[in-house]
C-alpha cells in the first residue's frame, strides 16, 4: 500500500453555473469554488491551466495568427479554384487536416476548420505540439516539466484517447500503485454542451456517468493508497445561443482586399484584425463599431485578460461578441451551435469551477491559479 496520491480531473466546459444546476458528487467533493475563465477558448485555457501563465507568456490564444512569412500553408493559395462543394465539406477538411498534420509532424490538436483555403497562407497555427507532455509549451514550463523536475511518479492522460479509455488507464496505474500525482483529462462534456446547451436533459445523465466512473476510481485509490486528495476542475462554462451575426459580410461590404489591405480571422465569438494598408484601418474600425451585439476590446480589457501582446500576434484589434451571440458563418464553422463559449470572462456562464475533497487555503480566482494549486500538491 502506498502513502498518498493527488488526483486532478479536468472536465471540459463543466462550468460553475452547470455544477450549480445539477447533482454531482456533493458528498465526495463538497468544497467548491468558482474561477474566472481565461479569455479565449479551450486552446487558450488549457495552456493557462498547464502553466499558470497568461496568454502573453505562453503565446496561445486562438489557433490562427497572422504570419504570412512563416505560414505552413503557403502552397494553399492555389487551391482556391477547386470546387467548393467538395472542399468545404467537413469530412474532406478533417481528412485534409490529418494529412497536413502528418506531413508537418505536428503532435498537437490540428484542425483547419472552415478557414477558406486561399486565406490559410496568411496564417500560422499555434498548437503544433502536444501541450500535455514535457516541453509541450516550451520555453514556458508546463505541468509535466515540473513533475519531471521534481521526480514525481505521475500520470497525465493522452488527450487523443476517449475519456473512458483515459479513466481506465488511470485506474490501471492506480491499481499498480505506480503514481503519486495524476491529471485526468476528459473532453466530451464540451461537445455535448455545445449541442444541447446547459439546459439539455442529457446533462444530468452525463454527470451521473462521470460520478460513477469517479466512484470506481476512488474505490481503487482507497484499496492502494493510505490517503488521497481528489479535485475536479473545468476551463469554462457554456452560453446558449441568442443571436447570429454575419460579421464577415459586414466587413467585406467595405470592399477592401483581404491580404492586400487587411487580414482578419473570424472565430466563433470574436474577430481578429490586422491592417496592412493604413487607409482601411479607420474604415474597418468604424464598421466594426457598428456591428450589433459586439464591442472592440479596450486596452484595459486586453491587459486584464492577459492578451496585451506587444507584437499584436492575435490582432491589432479584436471585436468580441456579446454573451450568446455567435459569428455565422465564421472560420471555425459555417453554422451556429446551440451553445458556445469564448465570450467575456465576466459573464456568469463563462465561469469555470473547482471542486474537491478538501478546502483550499488560497481558493482560485482565475483558472491559471489551478496550476499553482496543483504544484502545491507535489510536495
Ligand atoms: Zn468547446
Amino acid at each position: 500500500m502506498k502513502k498518498r496520491v493527488s488526483i486532478f480531473m479536468f472536465i471540459d466546459a463543466f462550468g460553475w453555473e452547470i455544477q450549480k444546476k445539477y447533482n454531482f458528487l456533493e458528498d465526495l467533493l463538497p468544497y467548491r469554488y468558482p474561477a474566472q475563465m481565461q479569455f479565449g477558448y479551450s486552446c487558450t485555457a488549457i495552456p493557462t491551466i498547464l502553466t499558470g501563465k497568461k496568454p502573453t507568456e505562453h503565446k496561445h490564444l486562438s489557433f490562427y495568427y497572422y504570419n504570412p512569412e512563416e505560414s505552413p500553408f503557403k502552397a494553399f493559395k492555389y487551391l482556391k479554384f477547386l470546387p467548393k462543394s467538395i472542399f468545404d465539406r467537413w469530412r474532406f477538411r478533417h481528412q485534409f487536416s490529418k494529412i497536413i498534420k502528418k506531413i508537418n509532424g505536428y503532435t498537437g490538436y490540428f484542425e483547419i476548420y472552415s478557414m477558406p483555403f486561399d486565406r490559410l497562407p496568411y496564417f500560422d497555427y499555434i498548437e503544433k505540439k502536444d501541450l500535455f507532455v514535457p516541453n509541450g509549451l516550451a520555453p514556458t514550463k508546463n505541468l509535466a516539466d515540473v513533475l519531471e523536475e521534481k521526480n514525481i511518479p505521475y500520470h497525465i492522460s493522452n488527450w487523443r484517447l476517449s475519456e473512458e479509455e483515459n479513466i481506465d488507464a488511470l485506474i490501471k496505474d492506480i491499481s499498480s500503485e505506480k503514481v503519486d500525482f495524476a491529471f485526468l483529462y476528459t473532453a466530451s462534456m464540451d461537445g455535448l454542451l455545445h449541442q444541447v446547451t446547459k439546459d439539455g436533459k442529457e446533462i444530468q445523465p452525463k454527470l451521473d456517468w462521470y460520478a460513477s466512473k469517479i466512484k470506481e476510481l476512488v474505490k481503487q485509490v482507497e484499496k492502494h493508497y493510505e490517503d488521497y486528495s481528489l479535485f475536479v476542475m473545468s476551463d469554462h462554462g457554456m452560453t446558449s445561443l441568442t443571436h447570429e451575426v454575419d460579421v464577415k459580410k459586414e466587413i467585406e461590404s467595405l470592399g477592401f482586399t483581404f491580404g492586400r489591405d487587411y487580414v482578419a480571422c473570424y472565430d466563433s465569438t470574436m474577430v481578429h484584425f490586422w491592417f496592412i494598408n493604413d487607409k482601411c484601418r479607420e474604415h474597418i474600425i468604424n464598421k466594426a463599431k457598428k456591428v450589433p451585439y459586439s464591442h472592440l476590446l479596450t486596452d484595459q480589457e486586453k491587459v486584464r485578460f492577459g492578451i496585451d501582446f506587444a507584437d499584436n500576434m492575435y490582432g491589432e484589434e479584436i471585436l468580441l461578441m456579446d454573451p450568446g451571440v455567435q459569428i455565422v458563418p465564421s472560420d471555425m464553422g459555417i453554422k451556429s451551435l446551440p451553445g458556445m463559449h469564448g465570450f467575456s470572462p465576466d459573464h456568469e456562464d463563462s465561469y469555470a469551477a473547482w471542486m474537491g475533497t478538501e478546502p483550499l487555503d488560497n481558493p482560485p480566482k482565475w483558472v491559471g491559479d489551478f496550476f499553482t494549486i496543483m504544484t502545491d500538491y507535489m510536495d
